[in-house]
């Protein structure tokens, strides 16, 4: 019986062609260097120059790629290998642009991808064209070999990630190309590995995100002389609702993906960390550790709750004038399953204040979806991988509790999952996406094509 359970699993198995890692290190940096050499900040992006670099590169392979702009020069490209059909596709998606550099904090062109030290210096080098580099392999390599497939692979380079009022990247694929990109499975950015003597110790998969919605206080009062006081002055009346919102605790609620995170966490930290992760749930010492993590741990904090956050006051004209109107702005980070009509009748009683009114920015948002799920075919192959490439790590979902371009993925019901390199502090923190300086320990970038590999063999190759 034990012998044909042996039998028939390695039947099911996938036919792989074994890579040799060593032997693809030079092309793999090659595409990544000159990707980074490709000035995309956005704004304005001119994402169209990487385009055309993806598409001569995948089509002098033989694989078609095809462009979708929507403005010229912000052109997105999809390219698919085609599987057998059992199964539903895999998009691989990573975007083209870049955020701005500030050229005078880098001490190498931010746009040369210097190699020095060990590393890959430059902007886009761990936000996003790491992944941008590692999906262009999976297609290379997987058209190469002749890997069959289950389902097809499809790459999406997709433009207007970092700064998009228009709508040229995501939301343009998904409103009028979905058809292009649909998939069961998607995997992009957002997670990361540690990296602790050398060894990867945790792997996150980002499962779910925070979603992000704004608001404006509005406080209105009669204008007048500064040497006279008024009571409905509005200054008075919007400094007192933004002491009142900053004081309110939303409350806090777990979800499938930060119930694991936190129970997982337990188990890797000291035990007077774990012992506060595990008390967030006795209701008699939850309290005690909010108030802690929101001191101490407020990225963690924020995973609790939606967040409610005043980032900008406006409000006055003159020293001797009363303004007759007064302004508060709110970044609000709302949990994926929050009713936003409740939040804002709730946050008006905590308010309660009738010279003050909220009004919810609208525009273009970020559409609401359900976590991706932690039971599904993807996450058990990303933490297969995870372990077999790294014995002893330790596998975490997460929920961001910024934004990413799966949020429209998700509400079209692509299962999406973030992932990302390793990286060793103190460069995950003082050289990461978005700083000053970016760069790119180059081991980790070999490691992250090759785990990429792995799991996208595992999910995607015939069986
Ligand atoms: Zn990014």
């Amino acid at each position: 019986m034990r012998f044909l359970t042996f039998l028939l699993a390695s039947c099911a198995a996938a036919q792989v062609p074994t890579v040799d890692w060593n032997k693809e290190r030079a092309e793999i940096l090659k595409h990544y260097r000159s990707l980074v050499q490709i000035n995309s900040s956005s704004p304005p992006g001119n994402e169209t120059a990487a385009v055309e670099y993806l598409k001569a590169t995948l089509e002098a392979e033989g694989i078609p790629a095809r462009t979708f702009a929507l403005q010229p020069d912000r052109a997105n490209l999809v390219a698919r290998l085609k599987g057998n059909g059992r199964k539903r596709p895999l998009l691989l998606l990573a975007h083209t642009d870049v955020v701005p550099v500030q050229r005078e904090k880098w001490p190498v062109d931010p746009f040369a991808a210097v190699l020095k030290d060990g590393y890959i210096w430059g902007r886009g080098t761990k936000d996003d064209k790491d992944k941008l580099a590692a999906n262009l392999m999976m297609m290379l390599l997987a058209k190469r070999r002749g890997v069959s497939l289950d389902r097809d692979l499809i790459f999406l380079a997709e433009s207007g990630e970092e700064a998009d009022p228009v709508g040229v990247g995501i939301n343009f694929m998904v409103n009028q190309h979905l058809d292009e990109i649909n998939a069961e499975f998607a995997l992009t950015e957002g997670g990361g590995a540690t990296l602790e003597n050398g060894r990867v110790t945790v792997v996150n998969i980002q499962t779910t995100e925070k979603v992000p919605r704004r608001a404006r206080l509005i406080a209105t009062g009669t204008s007048g002389h500064g040497s006279v006081p008024r009571l409905d002055n509005p200054l008075l009346h919007l400094a007192a609702a933004v002491a009142k919102v900053g004081a309110w605790e939303t409350p806090m609620r777990l979800n499938d993906t930060t119930r694991v995170y936190f129970e997982k966490l337990a188990t890797i930290s000291s035990p007077e960390r774990a012992a506060r992760y595990n008390a967030l749930l006795n209701p008699e010492r939850t309290a005690g550790v909010q108030r802690y993590l929101a001191e101490k741990e407020p990225q963690r904090y924020s995973m609790l709750r939606t967040s409610v956050v005043p980032t900008i006051l406006k409000g006055g004209i003159g020293a001797n004038v009363i303004p007759s109107e007064a302004e508060a702005t709110f970044d609000i980070r709302a949990l994926p399953d929050e009713d936003m009509s409740k939040f804002f009748d709730e946050m008006k009683r905590v308010i309660n204040d009738p010279a003050v009114r909220i009004e919810p920015i609208t525009g273009n948002l970020r559409p609401v979806a359900p976590p991706s799920r932690l039971d599904s075919e993807m996450y058990r192959v990303l933490e297969q991988v995870s372990k077999r490439m790294f014995p002893g790590v330790t596998v975490l979902p997460t929920m961001s509790t910024g934004a990413t371009d799966m949020a429209q993925l998700r509400a079209k019901g692509i299962q999406s999952y973030g992932i990302g390199p390793a990286c060793a502090e103190p460069d995950c923190t003082n050289y990461g996406a978005h700083s000053d300086v970016e760069r790119m320990q180059e081991s980790e970038l070999y490691r992250f094509v090759e785990f990429t590999w792995n799991v996208v063999m595992e999910i995607a190759a015939a069986r």
